[in-house]
C-alpha cells in the first residue's frame, strides 16, 4: 500500500503562495500548505504529513526566511496563533505559534518580567526558539526553562534547555525532534509600568537602528564567534560592523540591497527576487572574507532550492 494522500478541502491547500506570509515578501508557492492554530491541529497536521510521505517545512511569522523563487516542495506547515498560560508563579508556557509581541504584551499585563526586551521582535515563539532570537546582547534561550517538541513519530516530549543547542543563530531544535510545540519561560514578578518602560526602550532602539520601513528579514548573518576570529582591535566582532567596514552598505543586486541603516539587514525593493537576495548574500560573504578573512554564516533560513 502506498502513502495516504493529504486530506484536502479546507485543510491542506495545493500551490499556495508563500511570499505574502514572509516579511521579505518574496518567493514562490508551497506545493501544499496548511495553517495550524493550536497543539491539536499541529499534531494532527504532522500525522497527516507523515502518512503522506511528503517532506515538510515549518513556517512561523516568516520574518527570518528567504523562500526560493521556485517555491517549496512538499508541505509547508504554518504554525500560527495560540496563547500563553502560567504554569506556576515563575513560569509561563507559550504555544509555538504565539507571536513574540503577543507574548511580551501578555507578560507585561500580568506583571511578569523577563520577556519585555523582546518587544518588537517580529515572528513567533517557534521561530524565536529555532534561531535563539537575540537582542541587545541577550538571547531568548537564557529565559527558557523547558521545551515541548514533537519528534518525527509525532510523540511530544519535554526537553531541558541544556539538552538543545542554543548556539548563536543555530537550530536549537536540531536532533531533538524538529517541531517546537510550546516553550516555558522563566519570569519574575515586577511592576507592569516598569516593564512597559523597558519594552518602549527596546522599541525605540529598534526604530533608531533597524530599517523598519522597508521589507527585510532581520539580520542576514550571525555574528562571528569572537573566540574563532582574529580582528583588528578597533573592529567590533559583529556581522553588521564587518559588512559596513567592507563597504557593503547600499550595495545592490537587482531589487535587493544592503541597508544603509544597518548593514546586516538586506532589504527587498520593487522588483526584487529571492535570487537577488541570495546573490547579495554571496557578495556580502565574499567581501567580508576578502577584508577580514571571516566567513559569515547566514542567520536567514533558506527555504526551497537555491544554487550552491
Ligand atoms: C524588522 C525585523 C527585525 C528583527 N529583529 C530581530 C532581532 O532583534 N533579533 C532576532 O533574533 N531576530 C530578529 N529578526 C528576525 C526574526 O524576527 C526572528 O528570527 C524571529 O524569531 C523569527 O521568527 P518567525 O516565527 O518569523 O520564524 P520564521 O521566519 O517563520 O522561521 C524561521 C525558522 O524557524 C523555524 N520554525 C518556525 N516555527 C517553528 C516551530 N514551531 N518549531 C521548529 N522550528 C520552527 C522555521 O522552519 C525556520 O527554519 C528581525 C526580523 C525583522 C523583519
Amino acid at each position: 500500500m502506498g502513502p495516504d494522500p493529504l486530506p484536502t478541502g479546507k485543510r491542506f491547500r495545493p500551490d499556495t503562495p508563500l511570499a505574502p506570509l514572509t516579511t521579505l515578501g518574496l518567493g514562490g508557492p508551497a506545493d501544499w500548505f496548511i495553517e495550524v492554530r493550536g497543539e491539536e491541529e499541529l499534531l494532527g497536521a504532522l500525522a497527516a504529513v507523515r502518512n503522506s510521505g511528503l517532506p515538510f517545512t515549518l513556517l512561523g511569522g516568516g520574518s527570518n526566511v528567504l523562500v526560493s523563487d521556485a517555491g517549496v516542495r512538499g508541505v509547508v506547515v504554518r504554525v500560527k496563533g495560540g496563547s500563553a498560560r502560567r504554569v506556576d508563579g515563575r513560569t509561563v508556557r507559550a504555544f509555538a505559534g504565539m507571536t513574540m509581541n503577543g507574548l511580551v504584551r501578555w507578560s507585561i499585563q500580568r506583571g511578569l518580567a523577563g520577556l519585555e526586551a523582546w518587544a518588537g521582535t517580529p515572528g513567533t515563539v517557534g521561530g524565536a526558539i529555532h534561531g535563539n532570537a537575540h537582542f541587545g546582547g541577550r538571547e531568548v534561550g537564557e529565559l527558557v526553562t523547558g521545551l515541548r517538541v514533537a519528534d518525527d513519530a509525532g510523540r511530544v516530549e519535554t526537553v531541558r534547555p541544556e539538552d538543545v543547542g542554543f548556539g548563536p543563530g543555530g537550530d536549537a531544535l536540531a536532533g531533538r525532534g524538529r517541531v517546537l510545540v510550546s516553550a516555558d519561560f522563566g519570569v519574575e514578578p515586577a511592576d507592569p509600568a516598569v516593564l512597559r518602560r523597558r519594552a518602549r526602550a527596546s522599541l525605540a532602539f529598534r526604530k533608531a537602528t533597524q530599517p523598519l520601513a522597508v521589507p527585510s528579514a532581520g539580520c542576514a548573518f550571525q555574528n562571528p564567534d569572537p573566540e574563532t576570529v582574529a580582528l583588528p582591535p578597533d573592529v567590533p566582532c559583529a556581522a553588521g560592523a564587518l559588512l559596513d567596514r567592507a563597504g557593503m552598505k547600499g550595495v545592490r543586486v537587482g531589487g535587493a540591497r544592503v541597508s544603509e541603516v544597518h548593514a546586516n539587514f538586506l532589504t527587498a525593493g520593487p522588483g526584487a527576487t529571492a535570487a537577488d537576495v541570495h546573490r547579495l548574500l554571496g557578495i556580502c560573504q565574499a567581501a567580508v572574507n576578502a577584508a577580514f578573512g571571516v566567513n559569515l554564516v547566514p542567520e536567514l533560513v533558506l527555504l526551497g532550492d537555491f544554487p550552491s
